[in-house]
């Protein structure tokens, strides 16, 4: 039997209108679905009828695998990520457990939460930026810390994920205290939760505020560079043109 096909598929943020034609084309070729359940629930409209490989948060190896042993029997399989797959996405992880079998991959990109966290408050990465993740499941406390240092070092606007969840409450306040090593406490900062979800918010506020401010798994965390201000609202990151 011949082998199927595999589209690692990034949803963007939530919601058909943030998807890619692309992705939407790849999905509706795909009669397998493999996925984390709230993320097969957001399009769930596009998969109806479908089989689904769902595997829970932290089984994405797993989930990895079975999608590669599904189009191993020949089918047409979806793996699909929110935001961009290749961004603390899936991607990577089923390149690397496919590696040696003959499978045709199609990766799809999306859109990542950096830059549509980033519409809603405005223009925060407009220069350099880096995107640093606190969660510390795959990476070690230290070399986050040394990266968040690196980052705030190099006058980057920075985009934090995975800020922290249920168990993990107290990764933003340490990042801020790293960043507060450096960065002056008037630093313009954003959150941005629920992106193109139902409850999607937005608010801005000061890196001496930030570690204070709520924040949970379903938000992204901006922080200005030197030169980024507030205007009218927006959190902007100066271009750098003269005169305006
Ligand atoms: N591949 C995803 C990132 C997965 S890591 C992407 O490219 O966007 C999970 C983290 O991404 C969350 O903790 C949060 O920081 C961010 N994130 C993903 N979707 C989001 C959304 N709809 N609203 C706000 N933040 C989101």
């Amino acid at each position: 039997m011949e082998n199927g096909k595999i589209y690692v598929i990034g949803l963007g943020p939530g919601g058909r209108a943030q998807m890619t034609e692309r992705a939407v084309r790849a999905l509706e070729k795909c009669g397998c679905i493999a996925g984390y359940g709230l993320y097969l629930e957001l399009i769930a409209g596009l998969i109806e009828g479908k089989e689904r490989i769902e595997t829970g948060m932290t089984r994405e190896i797993d989930r990895c695998k079975a999608a590669r042993d599904a189009a191993l029997s020949g089918k047409t399989v979806a793996l699909v990520s929110s935001g961009d797959a290749g961004v603390y996405g899936m991607a990577g992880p089923l390149l690397e457990v496919s590696a040696g079998y003959e499978i045709d991959i199609e990766i799809i990109p999306g859109i990542t939460a950096a830059c549509s966290g980033g519409a809603l408050l405005g223009s925060p990465l407009t220069c350099d930026f880096a995107c640093v993740s606190l969660s510390g499941l795959l990476t070690p406390w230290e070399v986050i810390e040394r990266r968040l240092r690196g980052a705030a070092a190099g006058d980057f606007a920075i985009a934090l994920y995975n800020p922290a969840s249920k168990k993990r409450t107290d990764a933003l306040p340490r990042a801020c205290a790293i960043l507060l090593e450096t960065l002056p406490p008037e630093t313009v900062c954003g959150l941005v939760r629920s992106i193109g979800r139902e409850g999607e918010s937005r608010a801005l506020t000061t890196l001496g505020e930030l570690a204070a401010q709520p924040c949970d798994m379903l938000t992204t965390v901006f922080i200005g560079n030197s030169a980024t201000r507030v205007i009218d609202g927006w959190m902007v990151t100066p271009r750098g043109y003269r005169g305006v």
